[in-house]
This record gives C-alpha cells, structure tokens and sequence, in this order.
C-alpha cells in the first residue's frame, strides 16, 4: 500500500518505527437479548461471576501499576463503577423484570449514563462518560466471551493502533511491554492519555481514519514529536526515519547525561528555564535536572470539567502543594484564562460570536469579581509557604493591569485584617500575548513586576490565524518577522525597566525556535516538561557564534528568519 500520512496530536512525544498491530477494543457481539425464566438464575449466576472475574484483574492491575500515584485513582475510580450499587441494582432488576440477558442489560444501563454524561456537554463528564464505558466493554467482553484485547502472541516492537485508548487497555498495553501505541480518537486530557503519559508509552492520537486504513504487519512510524503518523513509508522517508531515530535516541541519551549540570550557554550565559504545569501534568513533571520553578501554572483546569466551583481553601491547597514543592524556585500562577475555548458550565455565560475576541482571561475575571478574588485569596495565601508570583492573561494594556492590581490589593487588605499571612511582595505580572500588550510593553514594564509572552495567543492574534485550525497551520508562524517584532519590543521594554521578560508559549517548548530565541536575548523560558530536559542541552549547545550570527541576521524578513533558523541555526539543535 502506497505511503500515507496523519496528522493528530502528541498524547506523549516520542519516535517509533515498527510493525502495526490494529486492536479492536468492541469486538463482542450480543447475540442474545432475552432469556426465559428458566433462565434466570443462570443469568444473574453469569453476571456476578463476570463481576468477580473484573474485579480481580483490576485489584490484580491496581497491585502492579507503575505510575503516578495521582493516576492510580483512575483505575480506582473504575473499581467503584464496578460495585455502583444503584447500576448494579438496575441491571440486576432488568434482567429479573425484562428478562434482558445480562449483556444486554449492562449495554443498555450504562448506555444510559453514558448518554447522560454526554448530554451534559461539559469535559468533566465527558471523562465520565468514558470511564463508564471502558467499565462496560469490559464486563462486556467477559459477558460475551469475546476474545481478550490483546492478543497473547504479541510482539516487542509492534505499535498498537486503536479506535480509541480507554485506561485499562493503556495498562494492560505498558505492563504487556508495549512501546507505543496511536488511535483514531481520543484527547490530550482524557483519563487514558493521562495514564499513557504516567506509564511513558509514546502515544498519538486523534488522527483521522487511521483505523481503518491500517493493516496488521504495516509499517509505521510513529513521530510523536511533530504529531504525525506515516503508515508504509518509501525508502527514502524510512531512511529519514532511521536517521532521526539514532539522533533522538542519542539526543534523549545526552540530555539525560547533562541533566544535573548548569543550564548555561557555552559562552556563560545564565538560562532559567522553568515549566509550564497545570493540574494535569503537574505530578508528571520532570524527575531529573534541577528546573528553575514553575514559569506558567495553567489553572483554569480548576474550573473546567468540576463538578463544583473550587472555593477559596480547595484552591490554597492546590496552589499551596506546587509552591511548597517548588520552594525555593518561584512558581508563577497563572489567573484563571477561561473563555475562548476554556468554557466551564459553572458560570453561565453568554454565548459570544467570537469566543477568542470575547470575554477571555483577566477580561472575564474582571467581569466575575467574587470568583477573582477568591482565587486571588487563595493564591495569595499559598504565597506564606514558597515564592509564589501572580500573572495575568490576556492583557490588552495598562488598564487591564491596573484594574486587577487595585483587586489584588483589596484581597490584601483583607487577609491581613484576618490575620492570615501572605507575601506582601508578591510579584504581580502581565501575559504579552496581544499586540496591543508588546505594542505597550513599555508603559506595562513601568508598572508590573514582570512580563512572560504567550506565543500561542500572540501568534494567533498578531496573524488572525486560529490557533486550533488545523488548515491554517501555513498561516500560523511562530517565526514570522511580525511575531518576531512584538517579542523584541518586549523584551527591550523590560530591559529598559529592569523587568524580566519570559516566554511561556509553546515557542520556547520547540527545539528549532531555541537557538533563535536565546540568539535574540531570552533569558527565561518556560517550557513543557515533556521539552524540558531536551531544551537545557539545545542551550548548553548555544555559544558566542550564535548570539553573533542572530544579531547580525535580517529579522524584518520571513524569509532570511527561515534560511536562519532552519538552515544556519539547525547544528544548535540537532543534538
Ligand atoms: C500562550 O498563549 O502562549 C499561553 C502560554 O497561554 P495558553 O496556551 O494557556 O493560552
Ligand atoms: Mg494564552
């Protein structure tokens, strides 16, 4: 079959070359839908029988997982879905009343719940409606004596290719030994790439009819670096492949070596390199090296997909636990940047026309004052247990900041006459992620404590190019000359008012910008932790000759910026 390409998106970065294996995680077929009463008790005797068998593997599953143990309460959670004693009650009457046979009476139970969940439009139970259905095609697999998930005969260096991951599989797959794996399906957040991460299975997904194009014994390559799936390479791409595998896989052995030495550029140049975390990958961040704190600590994630709006002790736990884990790093909490794409159902809102133009970030946390300030509250007291900053997304210009500064003082003010402690030098800065912000760069550094870039909104808002489209990706340029321009204005204003400047965006996560951006004078990036170790050595790489080649090239025109990061600048971070 003729070579193929998909696009998707990375679950966990990696690069793989090896044989396909489909797996299809819904091959039952209930042949049966009712019995006779005579039946009865041989039914209810089939299904517990199914239950108990479930229940072992998974407390056998529960023993022997390797991950995170943050993310053992996944596997957890399914054991409760198992013993849910109104479920289990329901489908135990509908066999009795109906005389459904038990499969059936599974399928359409928890169907049901699942269908609810999903009506509910919102991430959090989306996330339950998935694990509901992985609880099911389990029992349904025993129900119905289909053949198990994974065959027995499986090979070391085949790649699963999936419909879509469901958590038990992804362990199953890692304690099977099972490298990598992609799907047609899935999200970055959902329980099973959580789990994939935890269990460091390089894994893509959402990439389009990749199930269906694929044929056991295909060759395939996995470059879960740039999110991509080649399925039966020619020659020369196989050959590009395998040339890419030996440097990464150098590349990967040299990062690790060079973990514990100074993030500094051959020249003596002191880099802080810091994460970008949020509740989700905050537990996965790196184990080696020695980052400098948290530069970007997401936390809408507080907000989207809960059942309830996190009240001002949830959040000083939360926030208090990072900076007690980080101390004496800064970390840096981002204010909630909801809107946009970030909708929480707990806040009813207006429907917007243009959701990304609307009532976003500090915008939106202006319109809600009582949610701000509590979280200001809350942030504000985590601050008395490490070094804590306060940034502010989605700053158009000074009035944004000042409005926001005027509440942060207030919750001052009012933790101080209950007597709860707090910095009172609690650095307090802006996202420059719209033009008007760079644009006005110099009048935000006069008055804030520090500036870091959001590349992903300032290339999407300087371009007009959504960030998300995937058609738009030729307009989406990290590196064009505009982009460029708002970014050096930036960090010149801070330089002139003594004001870090840092990029968060995932710019500073992408090996070819590096050499770029520290040519240009960055000095802080945070990063993802994913890139984190890869970064440091592309740094400890950069010397004297680069910052001369950056400053002398022609940062006014796209293409010279092409030749010079691709071309010239590529030794820096071909590892
Ligand atoms: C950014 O816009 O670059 C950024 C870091 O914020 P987010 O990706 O959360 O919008
Ligand atoms: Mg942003």
């Amino acid at each position: 079959m003729a070579m193929r390409s998909f696009n998707g998106i990375v679950i966990r970065p990696g690069l793989v070359i090896g044989e396909a294996r489909l797996l299809k995680t819904q091959n039952w077929v209930i042949r049966r839908h009712h019995i006779i009463q005579d039946e009865l008790e041989a039914e209810q005797n089939s299904l517990n029988a199914a239950l108990a068998r479930i229940r072992a593997e998974m407390e056998q599953q529960l023993q022997a997982f390797k991950g995170a143990d943050s993310d053992r309460e996944i596997l957890e959670s399914h054991l409760l879905i198992l013993d849910d004693p109104e479920m289990l009650g329901q489908i135990r009457a509908d066999i009795t009343d109906k005389l459904l046979s038990a499969a059936a009476a599974v399928e359409e139970n928890f169907q049901r719940v699942r269908d609810h969940f999903t009506a509910l439009e919102d991430p959090y139970f989306a996330q339950r409606a998935s694990d509901f259905k992985d609880v099911q095609h389990r029992l349904l697999h025993e129900l119905t004596g289909s053949s198990a998930q994974i065959p027995q005969d499986w090979q070391p260096g085949q790649i699963a290719v999936l419909e879509e991951a469901e958590p038990s599989l992804v362990n199953k797959l890692a304690q099977m030994g099972v490298e990598a794996y992609c799907a047609e399906h899935g999200s970055y957040t959902s329980h099973a790439s959580i789990l994939s991460r935890s269990l460091k299975l390089t894994a893509l997904a959402s990439l389009p009819n990749i199930f269906q194009t694929v044929n056991n014994g295909d060759t395939l390559i996995l470059d879960a670096l740039q999110g991509k799936a080649i399925l039966n390479p020619d020659a020369d791409t196989l050959n590009l492949y395998q040339d890419l595998l030996k440097k990464y896989q150098h590349s990967q052995e040299t990062a690790c070596q060079e973990a514990e030495l100074p993030t500094q550029t051959q020249n003596g140049q002191r880099i802080k390199l810091r994460l970008n975390l949020d509740l989700n990958t905050e537990l996965e961040a790196v184990k080696q090296g020695n980052p400098d704190g948290v530069g970007l600590y997401r936390t809408e994630f507080l907000y989207l997909g809960q059942e309830t709006l996190p009240d001002e002790e949830s959040q000083f736990q939360v926030y208090r636990r990072i900076a007690e884990r980080y101390a004496p790093h800064s970390v840096t909490i981002r204010t909630f940047d909801l809107g946009g794409d970030k909708i929480s159902h707990l806040i009813p809102s207006a429907p917007e026309e243009n959701p990304y133009l609307g009532l976003r970030g500090i915008r939106f946390s202006l319109a809600h004052q009582q949610l701000f300030e509590t979280q200001i509250r809350a942030a504000l007291r985590a601050s008395a247990f490490g070094r804590v900053k306060l940034m502010l997304p989605m700053v158009a210009d000074l009035k944004d900041f000042l409005a926001a500064r005027e509440i942060v003082h207030a919750c001052m003010d009012q933790l101080a006459a209950q007597g709860l402690a707090f910095d009172p030098d609690i650095p307090l800065g802006v996202m420059i992620e719209i033009p008007s912000a760079a644009l006005c760069s110099e009048e935000l550094a006069v008055h804030c404590d520090f500036m870091s870039i959001g590349t992903n909104d300032l290339v999407q808002y300087t371009l007009a190019a959504d960030r998300n489209h995937s058609g738009l990706t030729a307009y989406y340029t990290s590196h064009h000359p505009a982009v460029l321009k708002l970014m050096q204005t930036t960090l010149m204003a801070g330089e002139k008012q003594g004001k870090a400047v840092s990029i968060c965006g995932e710019m500073a996560s992408q090996a070819e910008y590096l050499p770029l951006l520290i040519g240009m004078g960055f000095k802080e990036l945070s990063v993802a932790p994913a890139s984190w170790l890869n970064c440091k050595a592309i740094i400890r790489r950069c010397d004297e000759d680069l910052f001369k080649i950056v400053k002398k090239a022609d940062l006014n025109s796209l293409s010279a910026i092409e030749n010079l990061v691709f071309e010239r600048l590529k030794p820096y971070y071909n590892l």
